[in-house]
């Protein structure tokens, strides 16, 4: 079946590669980049997300590898890859938000055609792709200051089979553990939107793109579109936890944060994970593990304030 984006007809067993217009900034078009490779075969729609935020580039290079790998002769469905959401973040350079209206894009899901680009971002994606999908994966990293290794979140919902469909999905992509979330306006709200299965993978820092998670991406991509009968061959099973008994490890006061471990490692309980001193290097903090488990997510920055999470350790 043809896959239509605005004007431009995607036959079977071809690709193509676009753009779609958002809006202007004061210098500049605003517009969404996509690929789009419809199969020869039929079969599910996924599309895949990137860039969402915009320093999360991880899975923007394991988007340009599939787009690469995999040809529409050998595809059996549609996958729709939009490799960079947020551009706007992504030529300043700038976490969190995008920099023309200081909106965060994983905060305005659905959007809305009228309003400003970031959420004009988020509507189009939902009208031209996200409706048209059967499956959506948001592919993320840890932003700026933060690290996380193999992680992936499925969304809250009251709709059991398909929470269960959730959880079989992230499953594929061999995650340390899989945690649930029921932040509004981010792309789970096509979950609610549309009643389709929605994952965000977490994977990365900011610099440098660690080659590790560039696969975790990729891999994990790879055994889904197997699972869903897409590509040709078998698909690998995993058994990860189900939001598993998780700790917060948080700076007492201010300063210096000397960290000792790395996202996604092991952790004995009462192991010393890093202190924290103050400017004159006096150190003011040690922090050790509060049980077995693995570091799920590491704060990077060197900089701490009161109260920020140093780090969690998952039971996983
Ligand atoms: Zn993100």
């Amino acid at each position: 079946m043809s896959f239509k984006v605005q004007d431009t007809v995607i036959k079977p067993g071809t690709t193509d590669r676009g753009y779609v217009k958002i809006g202007d900034a004061s210098t500049h078009e605003v517009k969404l980049p996509y690929i789009v490779i419809n199969g020869a075969k039929k079969g599910p729609t996924v599309t895949i997300l990137g860039g969402v935020h915009a320093v999360e580039c991880a899975p923007v290079e394991a988007i340009y590898r599939l787009a690469e790998k995999i040809s529409p002769d050998q595809l059996s469905g549609t996958l729709i890859l939009v490799p960079i959401v947020n551009t706007e973040g992504f030529h300043a350079r700038k976490p969190y938000h995008n920099q023309l209206d200081h909106l965060n894009q994983n905060k305005v899901f659905p959007g809305d055609p009228e309003a400003s680009i970031t959420k004009r971002v988020a509507y189009h994606v939902f009208e031209h792709f996200v409706s048209k999908s059967d499956v959506l994966v948001d592919a993320h990293s840890a932003d700026l200051g933060e690290d996380v290794t193999r992680g992936i979140f499925v969304y809250k919902t009251d709709k059991k089979k398909l929470f269960d469909k959730m959880v079989e999905l992230a499953s594929l992509y061999n995650p340390a553990l899989i945690e649930t979330t029921n932040i509004s306006g981010n792309t789970g709200e096509a979950v609610n939107k549309y009643g389709i299965p929605c994952l965000m993978i977490e994977s990365g820092a900011p610099y440098p793109i660690r080659e590790t998670d560039v696969q975790y991406h990729y891999d994990g991509a790879v055994n889904l579109l197997r699972h869903l009968g897409m590509l040709e061959g078998e698909s690998a099973s995993y058994h990860p936890p189900l939001d598993p008994p998780s700790k917060r490890v948080w700076a007492v006061k201010g300063g210096v944060w000397r960290r000792k471990i790395e996202a996604g490692q092991r952790v004995k309980k009462g192991e010393e994970l890093g202190t924290v001193c103050n400017l004159i290097g006096e150190t003011i903090q040690t922090a050790y593990a509060p049980m077995d488990g693995v570091i799920s997510f590491l704060r990077v920055h060197y900089s701490v304030s009161s109260g920020d999470s140093l780090c969690w350790v998952a039971k996983a």
